[in-house]
């Protein structure tokens, strides 16, 4: 796919995977837009993070990286001619280490406003960490069971330590509200990848972070359950959590940046340079994203087929073509229980006490989906 901007000029070149590429893009129906890549500390298999500056009612910048990488993106600005200085907020598109990692650096640094979702600001003192491991089913709870028996669990780093205190401090000046206009940007809440998942529309273009990314199809978050320290503390209209995670939240917000159409070019948070090639991508992207997961719905259902299956088996043998080892295994096998929440809310699939999985008989979940998104 070509872009349709009216001009995109490399300011710098490179590496293979994007690291430390400067882009000046101009678009159609919005401000001039410098792209700079943030290399990650350690290897990833997403990539770099894509932060991105512009000029609305203020110098804006979207997303600083990952903890640790705050002199990359430094550099990258000064190379792209900007003082860091001269930044009035950092807005952040959602609470996940590579997007929010280096902000309280960057806070240092420049004195810069951080902007965030409200649902940010409310839960910023907790590891995401806790949420999700306080299980909401009994497939849930399977679900960690099986991390622990099988060492899947992501060990605990100083790095990541340092980031969960670096976060925990961070003074939010301005929480979102949903559907905020700032200038010429509208703020819009599209959870499901994360609660607190922002994309910002400016013109013809729009941010998603990570909820639309080429290449790749972002993880969608299992249902949750808010611990009961954690709601005691969340606003009323925060504590659904259904709102805000799982997979059919997810498939709602994607249906946002879907119905804008293949005139609004996406500037994606990761891949959007690899392997020596630009990913150009507009809101028909986030369209291929919902028909994936409607693919891997019926695979789902296919796979359970007219047995009982445990989790590990039916998330080994959905990914039989990949080695699952490790936090692989436990991405893959969170991928399954996003897909199986979301069957059996559409009456699809049961999950016994045991707990496993079987089919009702029903094939709705193509039915269900229409109903929700149309
Ligand atoms: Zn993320
Ligand atoms: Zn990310």
């Amino acid at each position: 796919m070509d872009h349709n901007f009216k001009e995109l000029d490399v300011i710098r070149a490179g590496a293979s995977n994007g690291d430390r590429t400067i882009l000046r893009i101009v678009p159609r129906h919005a401000p001039v837009i410098h792209a700079i890549s943030v290399p990650r500390v350690g290897f990833s298999y997403t990539g770099p993070t894509w932060a991105y500056i512009f000029e609305n009612e203020g110098l804006t910048l979207i997303d600083s990286g990952e903890f640790g990488s705050f002199h990359e993106l430094d550099e990258g600005l000064s190379q792209a001619g900007f003082r860091a200085s001269d930044i009035q907020r950092v807005i952040i598109t959602h609470g996940h280490e590579d997007h929010d990692g280096s902000v309280a650096e960057l806070v240092d640094a420049t004195g810069a406003e951080v902007w965030a979702h409200e649902i940010y600001y409310h839960l910023q003192e907790y590891d995401p960490r806790t949420i999700f491991r306080a299980a909401a089913s009994p497939l849930q709870e399977e679900f960690n069971r099986l991390s622990e028996l099988r060492d899947a669990f992501p060990a605990p780093t100083e790095q990541r330590e340092r980031y969960i205190h670096a976060r925990q401090g961070l003074t939010i000046h301005h929480p979102i509200r949903p559907n905020e206009q700032v200038g010429d940007m509208t703020l819009i809440h599209a959870p499901g990848h994360s609660p607190d998942e922002l994309c910002m529309k400016v013109g013809d273009v729009v941010f998603t972070g990570d909820h639309v990314l080429p290449e790749i199809s972002p993880h969608p978050t299992m249902k949750a359950a808010f611990p009961d320290e954690i709601r005691a503390k969340l606003p009323q209209q925060y504590q659904a959590e259904d709102d805000w995670y799982g997979l059919a939240t997810y498939l709602k917000s994607l249906k946002i940046v879907s119905d804008m159409g293949g005139d609004t070019q996406v500037l994606p948070a990761h891949r959007y340079f690899n392997r020596d090639k630009f990913n150009f991508i507009n809101g028909t992207r986030a369209r291929d994203i919902i028909e994936h997961h409607g693919e891997r719905l019926g695979q789902v259902l296919d796979t359970v087929g007219s047995r009982a299956i445990g989790l590990e088996d039916l998330t080994r043998q959905i990914f039989s073509h990949r080695t699952l080892e490790g936090t692989n295994f436990r991405a893959a096998m969170a991928e399954t229980v996003a897909h199986v929440e979301l069957l059996e809310d559409s009456g699809d699939l049961e999950v016994s006490d045991r707990p496993e999985v079987r089919c009702t008989g029903s094939n709705n979940y193509r039915q269900f989906i229409h109903q929700l998104i149309g």
